[in-house]
């Protein structure tokens, strides 16, 4: 395996996450519960950390969706997975692991929107701004990075390194 070049350590990830589960609590609330939805499979660890993180009533679930990446610019973005439970009504958080052109985003925001949540949120470990093609709404981010191919922590490469628990860089990728 290629060595990976760490530049968020888990100590810095785990602050950040401690961080932003107190602000999406006060957001929603005391004793309001929040029902976090995981976009699979980058998120699921950062899904498992925030969730832990989190006071008062929370509940999960997760959804996986094609990679915009391989679909053509006339293609949509297919639910691979659908959610198991209904989220009319209740205070949804989409859990992603990063924000890049922002194509899925957008698509799983118009998607969930449609199912009539009282509320919808979006909380992104990561966010690449200089990649962006499309504005999306992300109340929660992180991190802010430059526009590098990042590895750990529920990202991977090739299906590669999602253990790791801190966020890098594979050599050789850069
Ligand atoms: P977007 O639709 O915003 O362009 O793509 C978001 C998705 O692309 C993320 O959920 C993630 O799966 C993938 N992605 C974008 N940038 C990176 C990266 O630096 N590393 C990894 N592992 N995946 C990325």
């Amino acid at each position: 395996m290629s060595h990976v070049r760490a530049f968020l350590s888990q100590a810095e990830i785990g602050a950040r996450v401690t961080a932003l589960a107190a602000e999406i609590r006060q957001d929603a609330g005391p004793g309001v519960p929040v029902h976090l939805v995981g976009v699979l499979k980058g998120a699921f660890i950062f899904l498992a950390d925030l969730m832990r993180q989190m006071d008062g009533p929370v509940s999960c679930d997760f959804i996986a969706v094609s990679s915009y990446a391989g679909v053509k610019s006339t293609g949509q973005v297919q639910i691979l997975k659908d959610l198991g439970q209904s989220i009319d009504g209740r205070y949804v958080v989409i859990v992603e692991d990063i924000v890049d052109t922002g194509l899925t985003l957008a698509y799983l925001q118009e998607v969930l929107r449609a199912r009539a949540p009282q509320s919808l949120r979006t909380a992104c470990l990561l966010s690449k701004p200089s990649r962006r093609k499309v504005g999306v709404p992300v109340e929660y981010i992180g991190f802010t990075i430059d526009d590098r191919f990042v590895v750990g922590y529920g990202l991977d490469f090739d299906e590669q390194y999602r253990h790791l628990p801190f966020i890098g860089v594979v050599q050789g990728v850069e």
